[in-house]
């Protein structure tokens, strides 16, 4: 059996697999959302928000505009 949670940014049901360790990076299929594995039992799965992918190349980018605005680059 498979053990679904669901996504904390857009709702969506993100597939467990029964394999998956701690530590494991799930990916939402819907907004491609990552969260780590923080706990696993056996009827029981925690996930560790990883943070957006797409919010978190914007937050890289937005640095490095700042930083080409100040000459730091
Ligand atoms: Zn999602």
């Amino acid at each position: 059996m498979t053990t679904k949670k669901e996504c904390q940014e857009c709702g969506a049901d993100i597939s467990i697999p029964d394999d998956a360790v701690v530590g494991e990076i799930v990916t939402c299929p819907d907004c491609g959302g990552d969260y780590e594995i923080a706990t696993k039992a056996a009827d029981k799965v925690e996930l560790k928000a990883g943070g957006n992918s797409w919010r978190r190349l914007g937050t890289v980018i937005g640095r490095d505009l700042r930083n080409l605005r100040q000459g730091a680059l």
